[in-house]
């Protein structure tokens, strides 16, 4: 759906989400081993122990969950998984098993300490739940042959194998299955410093010549995402080659993101659409995520997986349970005055 300025999140540069832009460079850029996984640290430290830990046992590695906000590099993180316990990985999700027999077809074709990554798991139906569970426990398969009075179940044994779920809503997972995952990680969205290491690389893989300061800039409008800092790094290459000498530098970086309409702290007009339509629609809020979708022609789950997130983690916005507030910060970015406020803080007091 468009909003009323006309653009979708699929045409918005700092969508976290994967566009069809993505897909061909995502692979090249994808770090393939944990040393070259930058940032997540604390995430990293841990499963290298994990990962230790089960070679040296021989075993398969216990069902891990990822979750945070798309772009943030669960998928990556997957096949680096696979790729340090010298497994096979095959990757589906949530939507695609729409039948058990589609995961019973995935789970039969494992091999002995393979993963399976099934991206958007809380979108699995209830029914293929009942299915995983007893594969994830057991590594086991019961199938139900014929119907009615002559139907049989029938056990299959599987190969011991690693799921690995991805997903931006834990919440929305229920809780057997939540239950059922031995190790649970939160990805954090990353600094800017993180950011722009990660812009260096793709520039080298990508033999774009970029500096430092150019990097950096990017970074810092990138929305703590790694698939943004990615997609920003290839739209400002295009920006220096016709308007520059062909190398990413701090002032090619600043030009292209005013070109893109892209603001120094990573948004875009979709983002102020959002935060001034509270403040000037609903007084700076509470608002409830419905009525500020329809207000502004754009859909309630795009506003919540993709700018919120983010928009939460710079202070703009609070979700409470009476609805999203927008906070002075947001005023102040936007250089609106908050009448509640009566001159008491500003963006330059914090
Ligand atoms: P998610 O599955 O969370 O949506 P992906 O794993 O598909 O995210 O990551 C998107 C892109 O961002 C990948 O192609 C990868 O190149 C890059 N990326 C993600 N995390 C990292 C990281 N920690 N270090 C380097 N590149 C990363």
């Amino acid at each position: 759906m468009a909003n009323e300025i006309g653009f979708t999140d699929h045409e918005r540069l700092v969508s976290p989400m994967a566009k069809s832009e993505d897909f061909d460079s995502e692979s090249n850029l994808r770090p393939q081993r944990l040393c070259d996984y930058v940032g997540q640290e604390k995430i990293k430290e841990n499963l290298s122990i994990y990962l230790e830990a089960a070679k040296m046992r021989g075993e398969a590695l216990d069902h891990l969950l990822l979750y945070g906000p798309p772009g943030l590099g669960k998928t990556t993180l997957a096949g680096i998984i696979a790729n340090e316990m010298g497994v096979n990985i095959r990757v589906t999700s949530g939507p695609a098993i729409e039948k058990p027999g589609d995961l019973a077809a995935l789970l039969t074709n494992l091999e002995e300490g393979d993963v399976l990554f099934i991206d958007e798991i809380h979108r699995l139906s209830r029914q293929i739940e009942e299915v995983l569970y007893p594969a994830l426990e057991d590594y086991a398969l019961d199938i139900i042959i014929g119907k009615g009075p002559s139907a049989q179940s029938i056990r299959i044994n599987l190969p011991k194998f690693t799921l690995i779920g991805a997903t931006t809503r834990a919440g929305q997972l229920s809780s057997p299955l939540r239950d059922r995952f031995g190790v649970i990680l939160k990805l954090e969205m990353y600094t800017h410093e993180e950011l722009a290491k990660i812009i260096s690389r793709s520039a080298d893989i990508l033999n774009i010549p970029c500096e430092e300061e150019g990097a950096l800039q990017l970074a810092k409008c990138s929305r703590g995402t790694p698939r943004i800092a990615n997609r920003l790094l290839k739209r400002a290459r295009d920006f220096a080659q016709v308007r520059g000498n062909g190398i990413i530098d701090e002032a090619i970086a600043k030009d292209a993101l005013v070109r893109m309409d892209i603001d120094h702290l990573g948004l875009d007009s979709l983002d102020r659409t959002l935060l001034s339509a509270i403040i000037k629609m609903y007084s700076g809020g509470p608002v409830g995520l419905e009525t500020l979708a329809a207000a502004i022609g754009e859909e309630s789950v795009t506003l919540e997986d993709v700018c919120e997130p983010y928009l939460m983690q710079i202070g703009f916005l609070s979700r409470t349970p009476r609805g999203r507030i927008v906070t002075n910060l947001a005023y102040s970015h936007l250089g609106l005055a908050n009448p509640a406020l009566n001159g008491q803080q500003t963006l330059d007091d914090l």
